[in-house]
Formats: structure tokens, sequence, C-alpha cells
């Protein structure tokens, strides 16, 4: 298979291959794996089931880098009332953002706006709100948004990357605001002047970021959560958390629907906290090309979803 990484994060940026995709019947059953169905209902129902086994979801409505900011206003609308059909069904969910899916890109007050009253319902849901990093041109805003939030509402948590290079220093500095952290590897295409360009350092130093925030968790000034299906290093992380003293339930193990499922069953069994990020929603181009990119593997379900039976 000669498709690489970079191609299909390009890919992903086509608005032609984006109407071409979304029209596509094949192409809606292979992103069937990886998202039970684009109506809210579908992706309650999935967190049903998987409640019942024992997992927490954390919920996302796909869409980014919104062109109008009634648009914005329409997501966190949409947010305002998918929180009370979390509490409804009794699910134990969270909802994670996009900033550009609230504006960021046309008016960062707007969007500081809307991440506020989102992290007020998230509150008086008792649930929380979390915020997905997203390229490398909105850390430093993501970063701002994140502490003024945080500092009106504990409730909230934010992604960060461990192929940025500047990631150690900004986990330090976000300590001050005793953060809620989900560390994922990245998913985005960078340069080699501020991300690893070879997957190896990456997931070096995600270990290393796992570590110091394990050790600012033990004392009681970080809640990290470990966003990676990378099994072989979240048995590290755990072996890490036991010699330091975080006990299970002190952090969390986070991983997305319909991969490593068995993996993440498992975990629950073993007794950690793991909860599935489900994400809807009819905008899933980019996102999918995301998913693809991970695993270029994964562009075999496509052709062979094309094919009859
Ligand atoms: C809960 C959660 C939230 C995330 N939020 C963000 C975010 O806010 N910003 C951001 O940049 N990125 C985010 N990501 C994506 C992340 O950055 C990685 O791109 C993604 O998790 C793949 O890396 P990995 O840690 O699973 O490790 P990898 O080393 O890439 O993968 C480890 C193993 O997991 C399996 N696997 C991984 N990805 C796939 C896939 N797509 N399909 C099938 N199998 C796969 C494979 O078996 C692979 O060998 C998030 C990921 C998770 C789990």
């Amino acid at each position: 298979m000669g498709i690489g990484r970079s191609v299909l994060l390009a890919m992903s940026k086509s608005a032609f291959l984006n109407d071409q995709a979304l029209n596509r019947t094949f192409v809606k059953r292979a992103v069937k794996k990886f998202m039970p169905g684009e109506a809210p209902e579908d992706a309650l129902g999935a967190a049903q089931v998987l409640g019942k086994a024992g997992r927490g979801t954390v919920f996302t409505k796909l869409g980014e880098n919104l062109t109008r900011l009634d648009e914005a206003d329409a997501v966190r609308d949409h947010y305002l009332k998918f929180y009370d059909m979390i509490k409804a069904r009794g699910i134990d969910g969270h909802v994670s953002v996009k900033p550009t899916q609230l504006g960021l890109d046309l008016s960062p007050e707007t969007c500081a706006q809307h991440v506020h009253v989102l992290a007020a319902k998230a509150a008086e849901s008792g649930s929380i709100l979390w915020i997905d990093m997203e390229d490398s041109s909105y850390v430093d805003r993501t970063l701002a948004l994140y502490e003024g939030v945080k500092k009106a509402y504990p409730n909230c948590g934010l992604a960060i990357q461990a192929y940025l290079l500047r990631t150690p220093q900004d986990v330090e500095r976000l300590m001050a605001v005793q953060p809620i952290i989900r560390l994922v590897k990245g998913a985005y295409a960078e340069p080699a002047s501020i991300a690893f360009p070879v997957k190896a350092d990456t997931d070096r130093a995600y270990y290393e970021v796992s570590v110091t925030m394990l050790q600012h968790a033990a004392k009681g000034n970080c809640f990290p959560i470990f966003g990676t299906h990378d099994i072989p290093l979240v048995d590290r992380i755990v072996a890490a958390a036991k010699e330091i003293g975080v006990a299970d339930g002190k952090y969390e193990i986070h991983m997305l629907y319909g991969i490593r499922d068995a993996d993440q069953a498992r975990l629950v069994r073993d007794g950690r906290t793991v909860k599935t990020l489900i994400s809807y929603g009819s905008s899933w181009y980019k996102w999918y090309m995301r998913r693809l990119a991970e695993r270029p593997a994964n562009v075999w379900f496509v052709v062979r979803s094309m094919l009859p039976g």
C-alpha cells in the first residue's frame, strides 16, 4: 500500500474530496467502523451499551474551521441541549469541543464566551468540558483559552500533543491551573522544526510526559488522562502510576470508538477507568481522513467496503 500519512493528511484538506466522500455510500459504510452513526441518538445509544460494560463516554460532534459565527452559536446551542440528553439518560458522559468549531478563526472573544457557557453547563450537569487541540497554529490561543476557563470552572480538560517539541514546557506551565490533561500523540501534519518527524521519538516523549503528569498527580496538581491506543505504552504507564503512587481512578485511559475495543474492555476488567470517545454528526470527512492517516492500512477498510457483500 503506497499511500502514506502525509498524503492522507493532505487529502483531508481537499474540499473536492470532502464533497465526493460525503456522497459515496461505500465511504459511509467504512466510516461506520469509527462512529456508531451521524445522529446524536446513535452516539447516546452506543454510550448506553458501553456504560453497561463499565465504560464512560466522551462525545464530540464533528465539524471544524467554521466560516460563519452563527454556525458556532448553533454548535453551542446543540451542546447545551446535548448535556441535558446525556443527563436524562443517566450516562457517565463528557463533551469534547474543537475551538474552531466554536468560532476561534472568526472571533476569539465569541469562542471564549461559548467555551465559558459550555463549561458552566458541564459544571451544572456534573460533567466535564474537554477542549481538543487542533493544529500547531492554534496551540498558543488554545492554551490561553483553557487557562482562562479553567480558573472559572475547574471541570475543564485540555488535550496536549506529545509530538510537539514545546509540550514539556506547556505541561509545566499548565500546572499553575491544576489541569485535567488528555495527553495524545497528535494527529496533524506538522513541520520537523516544531514536531518530532520520527514516530519513535513521539512515543518516547509521550511516556516521558506521562511520567511528569503522574508525578504532578501524586501531589494533587493534575488529573492525567492518557488518550492512546498504544497498548504496550498504556501498560508501561499503568506500571509507572503504581510505582509513583497514583491510584486507579486518579487517572484515566481514553480511546476512540471502534479502535482496540477488546483492549478497552480488558483494561476495565483489570480495574482501570476507561472512557471511549464517540463522534457523531455529518461533517466527518477531515476527521475520518486523520483516522486513516493514523493507520494507513485502514485504507483497506475503504477498499473492502467498495466490494459487494
Ligand atoms: C480520546 C482521544 C482524543 C484525541 N484527541 C486529540 C486531539 O485533541 N488532538 C489531536 O491532535 N489528536 C487527538 N487524538 C488522536 C491522537 O493524536 C492520535 O492521532 C491517535 O490516537 C493515534 O495515536 P495512538 O496514540 O493511538 O498511537 P499509535 O502508535 O498511532 O497507534 C497504536 C496502535 O493503535 C491502533 N490504532 C491507532 N490509530 C488507529 C486507527 N486510526 N485505526 C485503527 N487502529 C488504530 C493500532 O493498532 C496502532 O498500532 C485523540 C485520540 C484519542 C484516543
